[in-house]
């Protein structure tokens, strides 16, 4: 059974069907999805969900789908790592990473929005998938539709890592390359999805879409055994995310599922794209656009939907947001490779980068628990590494040579006689 009630305008409040809408026709503010809040709490408790399958449709009640998931059924439930080496070298006492990086199928947090809204576009007759992506969406939506046999075209910006361009096409996906940033990309997604009545998962069903993020913060509640964090650190594209993490946290106090909702929400954004970094330390809610230049590509939104609402998340739950440079981004990457065993792509390095500051500054205290979000693979993102690591050496397959080696690098090991 359904516990999806309505549409709601964010800023107005007026209620709209459940249909394929994304702006109130009064004042143009986003709408959002309303659940029947009464009947979930009846039948949602710890038990049930602890009884469930480990993937993000254990949460299946609070996201708006009426009938069973079409795609995507093993999404979610990724690692909460207790970071504790990473603790110790950031100088913390509770340190975890959830660890998307790992996420089915394809590698990154995007693979829960994508699952709930080709689901959910199913439900509403659609038959063709689409997006306006960073590389990430592009990847996700482009499986995800191969996988339940629907076609799907894909619009990203053309200069995009290698890796996410050929992670897309090889699902066969119809790929577009726009010569333009993201915010272009997704301007002219707008027109084609008027034109042609395409579900862009993140235009015209984006109130759907969205829901899928909340399943992250879902399941770092459960995973911290049914308490939210003191502390966490979210990197911010559109702004969807963060806000969401949020929702999902707010839930769950609101269900009695976690006793306190005590976190502080921090953003993090690269240097080179942080609208929303910069409104929050000017005191400010109104997001000044920027052209964004990082190698953090995936979070290079220069106009972020959900600028003024990550805004409002983070300065109401008293966090703060903080960016970094992307000689910064490459070593929280290897910070967090050689110190945990992850290896996170570029949105990863933004996010420790940024967290690293937010605990230096003391923003965020060193004595209380701490979440810091991975939210994509760095197989995909190699490209910011190449020429940053050095060369590996290289020896004829002689043990004298190897011997010679180890004298060169001026380390001593025992051998056997
Ligand atoms: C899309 C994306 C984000 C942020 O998403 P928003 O909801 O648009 O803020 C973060 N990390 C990665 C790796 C992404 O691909
Ligand atoms: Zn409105």
């Amino acid at each position: 059974m359904s516990h999806l009630k309505a549409l709601k305008c964010r800023e107005c409040g007026k209620e709209y069907p459940k249909e394929a809408l994304h702006v109130c026709e009064l004042c143009f503010g986003p709408l959002e999805v309303i659940y029947e809040y009464d009947q979930i709490k009846r039948v949602l408790t710890r038990d049930v969900i602890e009884k469930r399958p480990p993937n993000m449709w254990r949460y299946r009640e609070l996201l708006p789908i009426e009938g069973d998931p079409s795609v995507g059924a093993q999404v979610g439930f990724t690692p909460l790592i207790k970071a504790d080496n990473l603790a110790k070298e950031l100088g913390v006492k509770e340190l975890y990473i959830k660890n998307d990086a790992v996420n089915f199928p394809t590698l990154s947090f995007k693979d829960r929005v994508v699952s709930v809204a080709i689901s959910r576009a199913r439900e509403m007759g659609f038959d063709i998938i689409a997006c306006a992506s960073t590389g990430n969406l592009a990847n996700s939506v482009a499986a995800n539709a191969a996988a339940c046999g629907m076609e799907s075209f894909v619009f990203i910006p053309y200069d995009l890592e290698h890796t996410k361009i050929l992670g897309t096409q090889i699902y066969g996906a119809n790929v577009v390359g726009i010569k333009g940033t993201y915010d272009e990309v997704n301007r002219l997604c707008s027109e084609v999805a008027g034109k042609y009545g395409w579900a862009f998962v993140n235009i015209n069903i984006r109130p759907y879409y969205a829901e899928g993020s909340k399943t992250f913060g879902y399941e770092i509640a459960e995973q911290l055994g049914w308490r939210v964090p003191k502390h966490i650190v979210v990197p911010m594209a559109g702004g969807s995310l963060i806000t969401k993490i949020w929702k999902a946290f707010k839930e769950f106090h609101n269900l009695g599922l976690v006793k306190t909702l005590d976190t502080k929400v921090y953003g993090a954004q690269a240097a080179g794209c942080s609208p929303i970094v910069n409104a929050v330390k000017e005191g400010t809610e109104l997001i000044r656009p920027v052209r964004p230049n990082t190698i953090a590509k995936s979070l290079a939104i220069g106009n972020p939907a959900d600028g003024y609402y990550s805004v409002k998340t983070i300065t109401g739950s008293g966090g703060w947001a903080e960016n970094v440079t992307d000689e910064e981004i490459v070593s929280a990457m290897r910070l967090l490779a050689e110190t945990e065993g992850v290896f996170a792509e570029t949105a990863g390095g933004v996010t420790l980068g940024a967290a690293k500051k937010l605990i230096e500054q003391g923003r965020i205290p060193r004595d209380e628990s701490i979440v810091v979000c991975v939210t994509g693979n760095g197989l995909k993102t190699q490209e910011a590494l190449y020429g940053k690591l050095g060369e590996i050496d290289v020896i004829n397959s002689r043990l004298a040579e190897f011997d010679d080696l180890v004298k060169a690098n001026g380390k001593a090991y025992a051998v056997k006689a």
